[in-house]
């Protein structure tokens, strides 16, 4: 079993003035290669670095300088395709795209059109437990990523930082098979998150590692023709792709329930008023004058490299997903929690692994993730370890301790540090499950209370308060099944 099963969704209607629609959308994510050269050249791609200082001579496109294919950033392409299940080509070619603009010195992108370096593949998009949406890829191809300008550092000047340039992108295209912002913002999560498994994408969007062209159609409900479409350019956080989507939408709604047509066209994302507004139109588009680099030769792969990648892939989300609920007994939901980063998901083996899996998950989840979204930290700075929390779980399934004083111990843990077990024993904190003692804790509650001794007996339920009074008298230490077993015996009540 690859991954669990699922039904697919019945696309989100938007209720116009006059009828009912469906959106359609397709995307076009741009990923960063996690290189640490860029595509063509040597210079550094790392972020942050002063304007200008990772540039070399082919970046600023000095006359005669050549490109240089980088082998690193293919590898990884090519494990991006294989991990969305995808074709991939054995021949592909660089093309250059042809266009004037003072942060593309070249003036070109060398960019694939005509063969990609990976054909269709697939996404399964989750949405809830048995529910997701299967996305076609359609391809991935490489290209150069273009510099940047800068306007807003002298009132009379722009400034162009040519770091950027040339660091490698994976373009990777979808079909237009989503159906709501929802699902669209989930369908980039999946991706990062499958990115992030590979190690090809380090999926910051907050750098810009990973943005996103999103497509936008509407349709009728129930149709089953495509709209016109336009295309809103380079958005880069999951927020503003469902915002721009929910908008874009609208607009075109009330376009046509007010008898127009949609125009196709490019539109930008304005995110202090929620809107898209006209950047380009079909019309003015450019004629980008594509054709094969001259300077690159075709590149041709062989069925060997690619199943010497294929042999390195790790396992997937939704592969580890369905081995967490086989394996461990974890439901859908806990299973989607826990593997959502792969450094997460190795701490819960790692603490599960011979011990119960569905407890295993209860504290990882509600304890240890809860505490940690808390502090603001990630998995690998966790204060508690996989071991020693697995040295908690082990107290508790011995009967050492009881599930309240296991809390206490992995707070002393979480703050002191130290090995569980000796904690327990340096601190007394071990349970108490010597009958004797019990019983003497259980017949001082007893006999302080005989009114409710009197109703207990007429009012089984009541039986509960006597053991959280022995409980709180023996400072939380005495075993409550113990406990309870014998509050009844005591009581006359069955057992
Ligand atoms: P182009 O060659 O003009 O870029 P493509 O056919 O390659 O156009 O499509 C680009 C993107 O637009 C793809 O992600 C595709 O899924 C999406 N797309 C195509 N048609 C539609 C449509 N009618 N509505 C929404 N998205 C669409
Ligand atoms: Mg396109």
């Amino acid at each position: 079993m690859t991954h669990l099963a699922y039904s697919e969704p019945a696309p989100r209607i938007f209720h116009g003035a006059k009828g009912d629609w469906e959106v359609v959308i397709g995307m076009e994510v741009h990923a960063q290669v996690a290189s640490r050269s860029k595509l063509f050249s040597g210079a550094a791609t790392a972020f942050g670095a002063e304007p200008n200082t990772q540039v070399s001579l082919l970046d600023a496109a000095m006359p005669g300088m050549l490109p240089v294919l980088n082998g690193f950033c293919v590898e990884q392409a090519v494990r991006t395709g294989l991990g969305l299940k995808a074709r991939i080509n054995l021949f592909s070619q660089f093309d250059r795209k042809n266009y004037f603009y003072p942060d593309l010195p070249q003036g070109y992108q060398i960019s694939q059109l005509y063969h990609p370096l990976v054909g269709e593949g697939e996404v399964i998009v989750d949405l809830g437990p048995g529910v997701a949406r299967r996305v076609r890829i359609e391809r991935i191809h490489l290209e150069q990523d273009a510099g940047k300008s800068i306007h807003d550092m002298d009132p009379d000047l722009s400034f162009v930082d040519l770091n950027r340039t040339g660091v490698a992108l994976m373009e990777i295209v979808s079909r237009p098979d989503l159906r709501s912002p929802e699902e669209a913002g989930e369908y980039v999560r999946k991706l990062r998150q499958i990115l992030r498994y590979l190690g090809t994408c380090d999926g910051n969007m907050q750098e810009g590692s990973l943005r996103a062209d999103v497509n936008v159609s509407v349709r009728p409900a129930g149709s089953d023709r495509f709209g016109t479409r336009c295309e809103i350019k380079n958005l880069n956080s999951i927020r503003f792709i469902q915002q721009a989507i929910e908008h874009e939408a609208r607009r075109q709604i009330a376009i046509l329930e007010d008898g127009g047509q949609v125009v196709q066209e490019t539109r930008l994302f304005d995110p202090g008023r929620g809107e898209t507004r006209s950047m380009r139109s079909k019309e003015e588009a450019q004629d980008y004058r594509y054709f094969p680099d001259p300077d690159l030769l075709p590149l041709q792969l062989t069925e060997d490299y690619v199943a010497r990648i294929r042999a390195s892939l790790p396992e997937l989300p939704d592969e580890k997903k369905a081995r967490f609920v086989r394996e461990y007994g974890v439901t859908e939901y806990d299973a989607s929690v826990l593997t959502a980063e792969v450094e997460a998901a190795d701490f819960f083996e790692a603490v599960a692994r011979g011990r119960d899996g569905k407890q295993a998950a209860n504290w990882v989840i509600n304890e240890l993730f809860g505490r940690l979204n808390k502090e603001g930290l990630e998995i690998t700075q966790s204060p508690v370890s996989a071991g020693q929390l697995g040295g908690i779980l082990d107290l508790i399934a011995r009967g050492d301790i009881s599930g309240k004083i296991a809390k206490e111990l992995f707070e002393i843990v979480w703050t002191e540090g130290g090995e569980p077990e000796a904690i327990v024993e340096a601190r007394g904190m071990r349970q108490v499950t010597d009958s004797a003692a019990i019983e003497q804790a259980v017949d001082a509650v007893l006999a302080a209370n005989p009114d409710k001794v009197e109703q207990a007996k007429a009012k089984p339920s009541m039986a509960g308060w006597f053991v959280g009074q022995v409980m709180k008298a023996t400072g939380g230490k005495a075993n409550p099944q113990a406990v309870n077993a014998l509050v009844r015996a005591r009581l006359g009540l069955p057992g």
